[in-house]
């Protein structure tokens, strides 16, 4: 499938002729690659995501004798620039640079984050607790993948799928944008999305659609509130709540929305032919789902629809409830 769209803001490098000025190259560095026809987001610059980590100091010794070296490698470097004059200029360098890294290392917070760090001692952890632990799973899963769900999760870092269901590698196809939307079938205005959904359904053929929406969502907050372009997507779940529920407080309307926003996103699935082929063969299902991680419920409902004469959204049941 492409990945063209779905990765605007990919971690590799891209041909250079898709950019509109060559990128600041650092050896041994990934850089984040910018589409040049838009502005990049302000986390994400053409720089190095990976620096080189910052100089760690290990003392040696400690204490007096410590002290003595200190005071011999001074004598020495005395004695050494007393005969080799030229050498100074290099040496006030290189005295200089130390001077700077011991600042650093001295002033530096032994509890700051380090992204490299986390990053390392993260997958050290799957590794060990994981994937050394499960060499059955990873030796299949190398050879291929067959999800049996296909789920849509907002972007949002309270709810990843793979934690709240505790899906395991290869359970779970996942997209993940602002507010767990997908927009209506479209070729072109939103191939990404529908990339992935061919993907899916197609080659992968998973069993199930499952659309995920959440408490406290910026997302939907920002479709009621202030409107943002790619929200718009789910526009009709606004308009339904609004009229529904007009007096009720803006919290209650957020979460109403959240849900039927989910259901938006169900319709727009039945615009996707081969969706519609795999629900006319039972070959695929779709659900709805509503994660709660302030009151840490999950709801999950299904879908019912009229196959003919159009496939339309009928209603939506709630067929199951969970609060744990
Ligand atoms: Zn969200």
């Amino acid at each position: 499938m492409s990945t063209a769209s779905i990765n605007s803001w990919c971690l590799t490098s891209v041909s250079p002729s898709k950019r509109s000025s060559p990128p600041t190259l650092r050896p041994s560095s990934v850089v984040a690659s910018l589409n040049s026809s838009v502005s990049p987001p302000t986390l994400i610059r053409n720089q190095p995501v990976f620096a080189a980590p910052a100089p760690i100091l290990y003392p040696s010794r400690k204490g007096e004798e410590m002290g003595k070296d200190y005071n011999e490698a001074i004598e020495s470097l005395k004695k050494l620039l007393s005969e080799k004059e030229e050498l100074k200029t290099t040496a006030a360098a290189k005295v200089e640079q130390i001077t700077a890294e011991l600042q650093t290392a001295s002033s530096s917070d032994p509890k700051a984050f380090d992204p490299v760090e986390k990053i390392k001692s993260g997958f050290i952890h799957f590794k060990k607790e994981k994937y050394d632990k499960n060499p059955a799973l990873y030796s299949e899963l190398s050879k291929g993948q067959s999800p049996k769900f296909m789920v849509f999760a907002c972007s949002d870092s309270r709810v990843c799928p793979s934690h709240v269901l505790d899906f395991q590698p290869g359970e779970a196809f996942v997209v993940r944008n602002v507010a767990n939307m997908v927009p209506p079938f479209d070729k072109t205005k939103y191939s990404g999305v529908g990339a992935a959904v061919e993907y899916a359904v197609l080659h992968l053929k998973v069993e199930y659609i499952v659309v995920i929406g959440h408490s406290a969502c910026g997302g939907i907050k920002g479709l009621i509130d202030f409107i943002e372009d790619w929200v718009k997507v789910c526009y009709p779940a606004r308009t339904k709540i609004l009229a529904a529920h007009a007096n009720s407080p803006f919290p209650d309307l957020c979460t109403e929305c959240e849900k039927e926003a989910v259901n938006v996103s169900l319709g727009h699935l039945l615009t996707y032919p081969f969706v519609r082929d795999g629900l006319v063969n039972k070959t695929l299902g779709l659900k709805g789902g509503y994660y709660d991680f302030v009151k840490g419920s999950f709801e999950l409902w299904g879908l019912e629809y009229s196959l003919s004469p159009s496939l339309s959204v009928k209603d939506v049941a709630t067929i199951l409830h969970w609060k744990l």
